[in-house]
Formats: C-alpha cells, sequence, structure tokens
C-alpha cells in the first residue's frame, strides 16, 4: 500500500466473490429470519462462535439481531480437527469449550464456511449430547463439498464454488482475516509460503 487508499492486504487478492455491501445485507437477512424463528424464546438465545473464522460474522450477526431481538448470550468455542494436510477428518479436539452449561438453552451455532461438515457434525451431536433444547446452524458460506456429509444447516448466507477463499474471519496462515470482503488468493502468494 503506498497511496494510504485500501488494504495492506488488496494486492494479494485476485478476485473477490463476496462484496461487504453483500455481506452486510445478506448478514442483516439471516438475522431477521432467526429472530422470527425464535421471537417467542423465553430465556433468549445462545449464540456458540466457532473460533476463529466466525469471530468477524458473529460480531455483526449478534448486532444485527440485537435490531430485532431476541436478547442473545455469547459463547465460544476452538476447536482442531486432527486431519492430515488440508483436509478435516472429522476427529476433533476442543481447545477451549464452553464457559457454561447449555442445558435447556435454545442454541445457534455460528460458523464461517461449511466445507465438508465433518467439523460441524461432530460439533453438533457435542452441543446435543449437551442437553440443549434445540440445535440449529448458521452459517456465512457453504461449499459444494458440503453436501457430502448431511449437516443440517438451517441457515445459509451464500453457497460459493469449491476454492479456498480468504477474508471476513477466513484466514490463510492466520493472515487475511480482516479484510471486510471474501476473495481468491493471486496464486504466487502460496508460492512465498
Ligand atoms: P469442514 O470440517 O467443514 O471441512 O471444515 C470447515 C472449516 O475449515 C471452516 O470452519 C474453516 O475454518 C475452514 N475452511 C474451509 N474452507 C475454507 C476456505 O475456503 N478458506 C478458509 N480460510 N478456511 C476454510
Ligand atoms: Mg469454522
Ligand atoms: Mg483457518
Amino acid at each position: 500500500m503506498t497511496d494510504g487508499s485500501g488494504s495492506w492486504y488488496d494486492a494479494d487478492i485476485d478476485h473477490v466473490i463476496i462484496t461487504e455491501e453483500e455481506i452486510r445485507e445478506k448478514t442483516a437477512a439471516l438475522a431477521k429470519q432467526v429472530a422470527s424463528d425464535y421471537a417467542t424464546v423465553q430465556d433468549g438465545l445462545l449464540l456458540v462462535c466457532v473460533l476463529k473464522g466466525a469471530v468477524m460474522f458473529v460480531a455483526d450477526f449478534a448486532r444485527a439481531l440485537g435490531r430485532h431481538g431476541p436478547p442473545v448470550e455469547l459463547e465460544f468455542m476452538a476447536v482442531s480437527s486432527y486431519g492430515q494436510g488440508t483436509t478435516s477428518s472429522g476427529v476433533v479436539r476442543i481447545l477451549k469449550d464452553l464457559d457454561r452449561d447449555i442445558a435447556g438453552r435454545h442454541v445457534v451455532v455460528v460458523e464461517d464456511i461449511v466445507d465438508s461438515g465433518l467439523t460441524l457434525s461432530w460439533l453438533l451431536k457435542y452441543l446435543e449430547s449437551r442437553a440443549a433444547a434445540s440445535v440449529e446452524v448458521v452459517a456465512l458460506f457453504r461449499k459444494p463439498d458440503a453436501i457430502k456429509v448431511h449437516v443440517p444447516v438451517k441457515y445459509v448466507g451464500f453457497d460459493i464454488p469449491s476454492e479456498f477463499v480468504v477474508g471476513y474471519g477466513l484466514d490463510f496462515s492466520e493472515r487475511y482475516r480482516e479484510l471486510p470482503y471474501v476473495g481468491v488468493l493471486k496464486p504466487e502468494v502460496y508460492a512465498r509460503v
């Protein structure tokens, strides 16, 4: 970045998949839908954000929900899939567990992206074993592979192509999370690491 405009990382992006504006509109629409589906819950909603990728989305989604109600509480979980290379194996290790008991609560898992769905499938079983009253999922992005494993994702933002994307929480090697849009990296970026 030399002229003070744009982000430091813009030069690394080959093309944008979903713009900042599209994310904002979709987040508002998803929040409206969730708010109406849970309008009558007595004790509010428990949002479970899966770190780290969903952190931008949960922040915007929770604030959008705040305009329509019901009240929400935030919980965070961090998990890691024991996988070979870049594909997840479905065997999951908890790095950070819930801080509170979720028994009897209406839970909405907030996910960045569903790819194979293996991590999410494990997580849903785990949350159900903790006796939540209900568990649904909102995922901002979904890739075509997600249909191979049956994971019931009730609320989906965007179906995107099977390409590796970064931005709006999604990283490559812990970078690019702060981009306000989602895009594909230039091939030479991978050659740099
Ligand atoms: P799954 O178990 O569904 O295959 O893995 C999902 C997780 O892998 C997502 O929550 C996300 O952290 C990561 N992931 C999947 N696709 C992408 C992608 O295109 N870009 C990035 N940065 N992470 C991804
Ligand atoms: Mg995730
Ligand atoms: Mg990652």
